[in-house]
């Protein structure tokens, strides 16, 4: 059986991962031009297709039959070669975000919903939200309900994003100033890369229920993989990948003192996962062409601290890596959101007696009691997990690793 995702440009696609969980069967990635759709469709070596941007209705005209979702919806993200040649088509994507729904625990019926965007996914929104009793309100940036008057809707209790604003690469945007809905009661955002956008980021800050649209990603491809092959799965399939990718998909950022072992138990930790290890003082270094005593002899601490916040919002958004960040980025608050954008971050422990200050220019002028006193609660803040590290070091990256399996 051969199958596969069809799409524009698929660079960064998890669906072959999700599908090589799901089933024994081939998943290619299938990148068509728009001239080229039509003879694809009529003559591709494909048994079952996913359909992405920006095909989902262009496809249609091709079909032979669609199912009542992908009829109502206007939209089909999987297609079906049927035993006679005909194809058929069918929208995943509604089970997927009505499987986000579920996940989130969030109670929608008759609560105002804002929905932001008008493009395919915001159908798809507006569909379940309707089935589910709510009462969907979609923003448009061109609409009548738009980013202009969203102080019309003081009252919504659920707001979904439905546009691309805040998806990797281009993240730390978001669409909406959450505080304007004092009423809120949970936020979802379809996006899934990275785990946490801004609009995320904002609704966990308010303490507000909160989900990405992971669930709806593994949901839609498990009811796309029984359309495959003709067979039905357990819904318990669906928490597992998600939890698999999830793991996968960020990255492991490890925080601490000066010298408690970051980069050792980093380098660890990224051989035993086969990720790879980015040293944020490493990459400081290589990019300002200095070494780090030359820095704060040179251009001072808060130069430093810029490079710093510079490299963190370039490695912080990326997918699986082992981050060894520097004992200090924890004074920056702005650091924050740019680790936790798309990683769990674990704060190393090592005795004060322990660390050595050699090449370290905070250490060496400060007593180290005094940096860890001011320090302790800015690590306390950033951390997800708390990790010893006065034993092997080998423990240490045993402790992480096995946090990261357990943790998600
Ligand atoms: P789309 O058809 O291109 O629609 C996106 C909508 O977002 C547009 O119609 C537009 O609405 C709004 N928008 C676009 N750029 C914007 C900007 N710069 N500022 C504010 N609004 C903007 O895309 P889509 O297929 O609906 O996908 C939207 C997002 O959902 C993507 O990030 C996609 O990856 C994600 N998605 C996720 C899943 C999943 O399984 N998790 C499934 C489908 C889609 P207005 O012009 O009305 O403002």
């Amino acid at each position: 059986m051969r199958c596969g995702l069809l799409g524009r440009t698929l660079g960064h696609s998890y669906s072959p991962q999700i599908h090589a969980y799901l089933g024994d069967y081939e998943y290619a990635l299938f990148e068509k031009e728009p001239e080229e759709l039509e003879a694809f469709l009529k003559y591709g070596d494909f048994t079952g297709l996913n359909v992405t941007i920006p095909y989902k209705k262009a496809v249609i005209p091709y079909l032979d039959a669609l199912s009542p979702a992908a009829e109502a919806l206007g939209a089909v993200n999987t297609i079906v070669r049927r035993p006679d040649g005909s194809l058929f088509g069918h929208n995943t994507d509604y089970f997927g975000f009505a499987y986000l729904v579920r996940q989130s625990g969030l109670q929608v019926a008759e609560k105002k919903a804002l929905v932001l965007g008008s493009g395919g996914a915001s159908n798809t929104v507006v569909a379940v939200l309707r089935e589910l009793g709510a009462v969907p309100v979609v923003i448009s940036r061109t609409g009548e309900n738009n980013y202009g008057n969203l102080s019309r809707h003081k009252d919504a209790a659920i707001l979904v994003n439905a546009t691309p604003v805040g998806m990797y690469p281009n993240t730390g945007v978001s669409p909406v100033d959450l505080r304007l809905f004092p009423k809120l009661e949970g936020v979802l955002d379809v996006i899934y890369n990275p785990a946490r956008t801004q609009l995320l980021l904002e609704a966990e800050a308010l303490r507000l229920p909160c989900a990405n649209g992971l669930w709806m990603l593994v949901a839609q491809a498990k009811e796309s993989a029984e359309y495959f092959t003709g067979t039905t799965m357990d819904d318990a399939v669906i928490p597992a990948i998600h939890g698999k990718l999830a793991a996968q998909m960020q990255n492991i950022v490890l925080i601490g003192m000066p010298g408690c072992g970051k980069s050792t138990v980093g380098a660890l930790v990224a051989q035993i996962l086969g990720r790879r290890l980015m040293d944020v003082d490493s990459e400081i270094v290589r990019l300002a062409g200095k070494t780090i005593p030359e820095i704060f002899a040179q251009d001072g601490e808060a130069a430093f601290r810029d490079w710093e916040t510079k490299v963190l919002s370039e490695l912080g958004k990326q997918s699986g890596l082992v981050i060894a960040t520097g004992g200090g980025c924890v004074t920056m608050q702005r650091n924050y959101p740019l680790l936790h954008q798309n990683g769990y971050i674990f704060w190393l422990q090592r005795d004060i007696e322990k660390l050595p200050t050699e090449g370290r220019p905070l250490s060496q002028a400060n007593p180290l009691e005094t940096l860890y006193a001011r320090r302790k609660e800015r690590y306390a803040s950033f951390a997800d997990f708390t990790v010893g590290n006065d034993a092997a070091p080998e423990d240490a990256a045993a402790a992480i690793i096995s946090l990261m399996g357990e943790g998600i």
